[in-house]
C-alpha cells in the first residue's frame, strides 16, 4: 500500500464562486485561482499523486496554461484519477482537514463528504472531511484565506 499527502491554501476575495470539495458554497467572498480555486480538491489531488509518486498538481497543471483557466477541479480530479489507475492503483480511503474561519462551513460538511466520496468512487464510510476554524490566529483566522490538508490511501488495483 501507499500513502500520500497533499496540502493547499488559496486567498479570500470578493466576486469568486467558493467551491470546496466540487460543493457550491455560497458566501460573500470565494477563492482566488487560476482554477476555480477548489482548495479542497486540489490537496486530495496532490495527496493522490504524491501517494503514487505522480509528481503533483503544480506540474501536471500549471497556472500559465489557458486551457484551464477557470477549469472546475472536479475535471482535474478526473484526470488524476485516470492516470493513478492507469498505473495501477486503487484509493482506500482518503482524510481531510478544511481550515476556515469564515464563512462557517459546518453546514455543508456532509454535503462535500458525499460529493467527495463520489468523485473518489468510494462509499461515504471511506471518506472523511473535518472542519476546522484557525481560533482567529494568521491569515486564516482573520479571514483572508481557506487552506486544506489530506491524507489518502492507495492500493494496488486487483484484476478480478
Ligand atoms: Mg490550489
Amino acid at each position: 500500500m501507499r500513502i500520500g499527502i497533499g496540502y493547499d491554501i488559496h486567498r479570500l476575495v470578493p466576486d469568486r464562486p467558493l467551491r470546496l470539495g466540487g460543493v457550491d458554497v455560497p458566501a460573500p467572498v470565494g477563492l482566488a485561482g487560476h482554477s476555480d480555486g477548489d482548495v479542497l480538491l486540489h490537496a486530495v489531488c496532490d495527496a493522490l499523486l504524491g501517494a503514487a509518486a505522480l509528481g503533483d498538481i503544480g506540474s501536471l497543471f500549471p497556472d500559465t496554461d489557458p486551457a484551464t483557466r477557470g477549469i472546475d477541479s472536479t475535471r482535474l480530479l478526473g484526470i488524476v484519477l485516470e492516470r493513478l489507475h492507469a498505473a495501477g492503483h486503487t484509493v482506500g480511503n482518503l482524510d481531510t482537514n478544511l481550515i476556515a474561519q469564515r464563512p462557517r462551513l459546518a453546514p455543508h460538511q456532509a454535503a462535500i463528504r458525499e460529493r467527495l466520496a463520489a468523485l473518489l468512487g468510494l462509499g461515504p464510510s471511506h471518506v472523511s472531511v473535518k472542519i476546522r476554524s484557525n481560533e482567529e490566529l494568521d491569515a486564516i483566522g482573520r479571514g483572508e484565506a481557506i487552506a486544506a490538508q489530506a491524507v489518502v490511501l492507495l492500493h494496488p488495483t486487483h484484476a478480478d
